[in-house]
């Protein structure tokens, strides 16, 4: 993985983006979601400021919900070129496949039957934990029992601020972002005590040149984060997704994305719970 991005650039990049779409959305042509390999595009969503999952440097994106997204999106008959990009923070995602802003979300985007309410999801792709991010030379946060008294950066819209929210709502002083590398850069000048949020996202942040040796994830996932591809809840695109996915875990290609992608980073996925095998579509 290239961590070659300073968080300000990166930061200044998805503000950048966010102002855009605030402006009048994605530059979609009108020409929407076809049933693919015709000459349309597809518009996927994914994040453009978590290093190795989902990054926009330039006009080049990486990390593996980019690399599954190229792969579920070649077996629908898409070729690279006829995916569009957009960005889709945790707090827009539900909105923006409901508002046909996006034919897919690839944005290490939970399975919940809350968001099932109002989209569906194939997959899972991957398994994540909810884990804390702390500074390198922190020894008293070792697990969100010890947050008592203590800042805590999330982002809005996620699991992870709603699971503190839940539970530890009145013991810890939850501050929310609109990104994961907000939140880092305010742990970096001493905002917040710690970050919370899925355990491969923190990696990615924590190994970026610019944040390389600051900060370390503690490395005690409390939740279990099934990543899946958030697509409208009236799609007819769910079994060939899951059938991609499958695909991919078998042929290795899942296996070498994962590798690829936490690079460098101090992570190794949960083997017991990886590669899943993708639920049921409804
Ligand atoms: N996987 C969690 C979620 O879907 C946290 C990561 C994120 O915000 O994208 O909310």
């Amino acid at each position: 993985m290239k961590y070659g991005k300073s968080m300000t650039l990166a930061a200044l990049a998805a503000t950048t983006a966010l102002t855009l779409t605030a402006c009048g959305g994605n530059d979609d042509g009108g020409g929407g979601e076809s049933s693919g390999g015709d000459g349309e595009s597809v518009r996927i969503g994914i994040k453009y400021d978590q290093p190795g999952l989902g990054f926009k440097d330039g006009e080049e994106y990486t990390g593996f919900d980019v690399d599954v997204a190229k792969y579920v999106a070649k077996e629908l008959g898409y070729s690279e070129d006829q995916i569009e990009w957009v960005e889709s923070p945790s707090a827009n995602r539900e909105n923006m496949l409901s508002n046909d802003q996006v034919d897919m979300i690839f944005a290490t985007y939970s399975i919940t039957d809350k968001r099932k309410e109002s989209v569906a999801f194939a997959g899972p792709y991957f398994v994540a934990g909810q884990d804390l991010l702390v500074s390198q030379d922190n020894t008293d946060i070792k697990g969100p029992e010890d947050l008592e008294g203590k800042n805590l950066c999330s982002v809005t819209g996620s699991t992870s601020a709603q699971k503190i929210k839940d539970q530890y709502a009145g013991t810890v002083n939850l501050v929310e972002q609109g990104g994961y590398a907000d939140c880092v850069t305010i742990l970096g000048s001493g905002g917040v005590d710690a970050v919370t949020t899925d355990d491969i996202i923190l990696a990615g942040l924590a190994a970026t040149d610019a944040n390389s040796g600051k900060f370390k994830v503690v490395g005690n996932p409390f939740t279990e984060e099934k990543y899946g591809v958030g697509l409208p809840k009236d799609s007819d695109k769910c079994q060939a997704i899951n059938d991609a996915i499958t695909k991919m875990v078998e042929d290795g290609a899942w296996e070498e994305a994962v590798t690829k992608n936490t690079e460098g980073a101090d992570y190794k996925y949960n083997e017991d719970l990886n590669p899943p095998t993708p639920d049921a579509c409804a």
